[in-house]
């Protein structure tokens, strides 16, 4: 066995990683790829990295990747460049005879107007929220491909569908980062410089469910190693585990230490209200999974983020 991780020296291949490190098992070979291995976006860069490796499986990770507001200003650059991406990698993964490829859609691009919770079978059942459109649209393209790389040609494609994730490793740079790790870097300099308030984007109203990228990472190897659906997996915390953006601030606010007070700015986006996702499917196969608390992940993640400030993203 011979595992291709694209994407590997992101937030969620890093946590596979350091998995996959600390639990070696005989016969399986990892190969963790970053952007500097091959452009991903190339078809020709992509098929030759697959004539190196010879995978006999994908976890296909890499994608751009940013927060509400990157995608508010950069839709067509999400677009092209995961909808490259994940063409290249399935093509090549079908020229390459991989016997099973495993990507990674987001509860971000479900529809916006939907009934909740949202389940695995509503994903084109309607526009996504026209914030990051782009994303969205390129990433369900590939439950398309899944299932059409399998009914002409027998392909096992499959794909998970996270809901937020954040952990070390994480784009801790402000412009571009998803909520936490950009509230978590301006927090670092807000305490630095003293700040009495610290501000939070938005109304902090919004609900989210976040995962642990190390929960996440023990969820797709198990995906990996024992799902054999072609139809995806959303792989995310309970409903009863959704909390508003406020309560992450304030979490995050306790693991600092920080006790200047919290101000919402609310000209800035507060983007979809909320994409409660069901980990029903999960639960069927997986009852006894058990999620490492909020408070304790955003504890280690902070005190990673602290240790590793330098060499961060940021
Ligand atoms: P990340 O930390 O931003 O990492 C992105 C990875 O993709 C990096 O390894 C990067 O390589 C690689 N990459 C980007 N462009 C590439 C290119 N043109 N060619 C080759 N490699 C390229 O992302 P992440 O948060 O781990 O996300 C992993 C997956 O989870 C993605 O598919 C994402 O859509 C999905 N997801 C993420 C979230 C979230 O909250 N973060 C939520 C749901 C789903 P370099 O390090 O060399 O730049
Ligand atoms: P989303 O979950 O796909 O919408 O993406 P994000 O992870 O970027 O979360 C966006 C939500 O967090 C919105 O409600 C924002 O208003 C709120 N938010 C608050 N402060 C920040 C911040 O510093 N950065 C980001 N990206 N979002 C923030």
């Amino acid at each position: 066995m011979i595992v291709l991780v694209t994407g590997g020296s992101g937030l969620v291949g890093s946590a596979i990683r350091e998995l996959i490190e600390s639990n070696p098992v005989e016969g399986e070979k990892w190969v963790f790829l970053s952007s500097k291995d091959a452009n991903l976006c190339n078809y020709e860069e992509t098929l030759q990295l697959f004539q190196k490796h010879k995978p006999t499986h994908v976890i296909h990770l890499a994608a751009m990747v940013g927060g509400l507001f990157q995608n508010m200003s950069h839709n067509l650059d999400f677009f092209k460049s995961n909808l490259d991406m994940n063409n290249n990698i399935l093509q090549a993964s079908f020229e390459c005879k991989v016997s099973k490829v495993v990507s990674c859609l987001s509860t971000c691009v479900f529809p916006d107007k939907v009934t909740y919770p949202i389940t695995e079978e509503m994903v084109h059942l309607g526009p996504p929220h026209p914030s990051n459109f782009g994303y969205s649209y390129a990433k369900r393209m590939i439950d398309v491909a899944n299932r059409a790389y399998h009914e002409q040609h027998g392909c096992q494609f499959t794909a998970v569908i996270p809901c937020n994730i954040f952990g070390p490793h994480d784009n801790f740079n402000p412009q571009s980062s998803h909520v936490i790790p950009g509230l978590m870097h301006r927090m670092y300099n807000t305490i630095q410089n003293g700040g009495e308030s610290f501000t939070v984007m938005g109304s902090g109203k919004p609900l989210r469910q976040f995962i642990y990228s190390k929960d996440l990472a023990r969820l797709f190897v198990w995906v990996l190693r024992e799902y054999q659906e072609i139809d995806p997996i959303i792989l995310s915390v309970d409903e009863s585990d959704e909390i508003t953006i406020k309560n992450a601030a304030e979490t995050i606010a306790s693991a600092f230490g920080y006790q200047g007070e919290l101000v919402f700015d609310t000209s800035k986006a507060d983007g979809q209200f909320k994409k409660t996702a069901s980990n029903g499917k999960l639960r069927k196969y997986c009852p006894d999974f058990k999620f490492t608390p909020f408070q304790q992940a955003v504890k280690e993640t902070v005190d990673w983020y602290k240790e590793n400030y330098h060499t961060a993203r940021n």
